[in-house]
């Protein structure tokens, strides 16, 4: 019987904790979760904001009630983690009722990421808020019903200030965006960005952009964010600048870091002690495309790495290859998705990119119902591989981009993206299938 032990109990450790329980029921698998939530869908919560999932308790997938008495897991809520002692294998934890210690012999890091706030002091402020967890979440409803605030902003150009900014408006706000580049998060190519900044602005959103927010302070009657040019008054203000992996309770320890700080893992999912696993947003991953380490704090990556390290901590063998940046999101009825490389990381990886883009229909042209679907492919040049594209158009539309993540997960070129035999009838997609017209085109681009 082996004592394992996993610190956080949401995606990554929850399904490790799961696992190892399945594998070895014998075993001691004891969760260590600060809050007193555990398998929360966070990715839903801008949709609670929103209204469209209006239950609390639809986002809690696991009670911690089940998790003891249906998986025997040994969870323990506020218990946080603030310290690691990886050679002597004991932990220092802090919990309502004092300082305790606990030894392991297995160790699972799951504990996610934390807001960036680009040296915003905003954490004694009532009116301005991040969104990482639950209780973030309560935060913002509590002050929306109990403020029926007007006006707010939200400082960021990722996806989560693009769901977060339909959720306001969703509730009737009248809502900003600020953001310090003239296009979104970089993450998403230039065309793609235009498509949704000009949806931003069909459906009323204000937009502050090449703004750099030099401060953000509340004050009586709101919220004041000063930019290099204006001072700009709103009842709140959400920050979505990005998260960064929560570990800096492991700074001081010999646990190898590595981009923004994330765990260095093997394909394993072993961190430099062969006993030590991360998964999760707390932990680095590989790019399938370059080979080299990289960081993208999502649920699938979460999920898969929780499952393997879990079946690894019972002595499996089993690898998680890698990630691709594969995402998607929507911002009202624009679906908006990525996979892979944009231009300049492509070029910065040493492959020589070509970036092309075209608009195809959802249906075939006679068929009722048709609407864009806008591509941007980047291929190499010579051997036509395809690193990286990204969609923005209907909502199932884009979904498509799953076609193009497997592509690109297994090294395809563009002739192979036109020779592949994928779907095609009058009310599904045009004849040629806006996958297999991307390879046509690619073959003219870069071979
Ligand atoms: C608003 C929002 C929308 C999102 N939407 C999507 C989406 O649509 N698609 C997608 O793929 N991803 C999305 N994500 C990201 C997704 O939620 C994360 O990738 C996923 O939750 C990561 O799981 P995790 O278990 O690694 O970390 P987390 O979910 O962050 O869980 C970490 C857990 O560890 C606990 N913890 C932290 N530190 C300690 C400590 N020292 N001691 C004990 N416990 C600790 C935390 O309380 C938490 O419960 C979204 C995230 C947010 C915030």
């Amino acid at each position: 019987m082996s004592k394992v032990v996993i610190v956080g109990g949401n995606a990554a450790g929850m399904t490790a904790a799961s696992q190892i329980k399945r594998q070895k029921p014998e075993w001691e698998a004891i969760v260590l979760e600060k809050g007193e939530y555990i398998s929360f869908a966070g990715c839903g919560m801008p949709y609670h904001i929103a209204g469209t999932v209006p239950r609390f308790e639809d986002l809690l997938e696991l009670s911690p009630e089940k998790a003891v008495r249906e998986r025997k897991i040994d969870l323990r809520l506020d218990h946080e983690v603030i310290s690691v002692d990886p050679v002597q294998k004991e932990l220092h934890i802090r919990s309502s009722t004092g300082e305790i210690k606990e030894t392991f012999e297995y160790l699972l890091l799951a504990t996610g990421t934390l807001p960036i706030t680009e040296g915003l002091n905003i954490f004694s402020s009532k009116k301005v808020f991040t969104i990482r967890n639950l209780y973030d979440m309560q935060k913002i409803n509590a002050f929306l019903e109990k403020n029926k605030p007007r006006k707010c902003a939200v400082i960021g150009g990722g996806y989560i200030a693009v769901e977060m900014l339909e959720a306001f408006q969703e509730r009737g706000l009248e809502t900003h965006l600020i953001h310090r580049r003239k296009d979104l998060a970089k993450t998403f190519d230039q065309k793609i960005s235009d498509l949704i900044k000009d949806k931003m602005q069909q459906k009323g959103i204000v937009l502050n952009l090449n703004s750099s927010v030099k401060k953000v302070e509340e004050v009586n009657s709101g919220v004041v964010v000063t930019t290099e040019t204006d001072e700009l008054l709103y009842d709140f203000v959400l920050v979505a600048t990005g998260v960064k992996p929560n570990t800096d309770f492991l700074k001081n320890t010999s646990i190898e870091l590595g981009i923004k700080g994330a765990v260095k893992v093997n394909r394993y999912l072993q961190t430099n002690f062969d006993y030590i696993y991360a998964a999760g947003d707390c932990a680095e991953g590989t790019n399938l495309i370059t080979g080299k380490p990289t960081y993208v704090p999502l649920a699938p990556k979460a999920n898969k790495e929780g499952f393997i390290s879990g079946l690894n901590i019972c002595g499996n063998r089993e690898q998680f290859p890698g990630i691709i940046g594969t995402a998607i999101t929507k911002f009202f009825d624009l679906g908006i998705a990525r996979t892979g490389l944009i231009l300049e990381d492509a070029r910065e990886s040493g492959f020589d990119p070509v970036r092309y883009e075209f608009t195809s229909g959802t249906k075939v042209r006679y068929y009722p119902g048709t609407e864009d679907l806008y591509s941007v492919l980047i291929v190499n040049r010579g051997d036509g591989r395809i690193l990286g594209a990204q969609l923005a158009g209907p909502l199932e539309a884009v979904k498509t981009i799953d076609t193009y993540a497997a592509l690109i997960s297994y090294e395809k070129t563009v002739k192979d993206a036109f020779t592949m035999d994928l779907s095609y009838a009058p009310p599904f997609w045009p004849v040629l299938h806006p996958v297999v017209l991307a390879g046509r085109l690619g073959q003219k681009y870069a071979l």
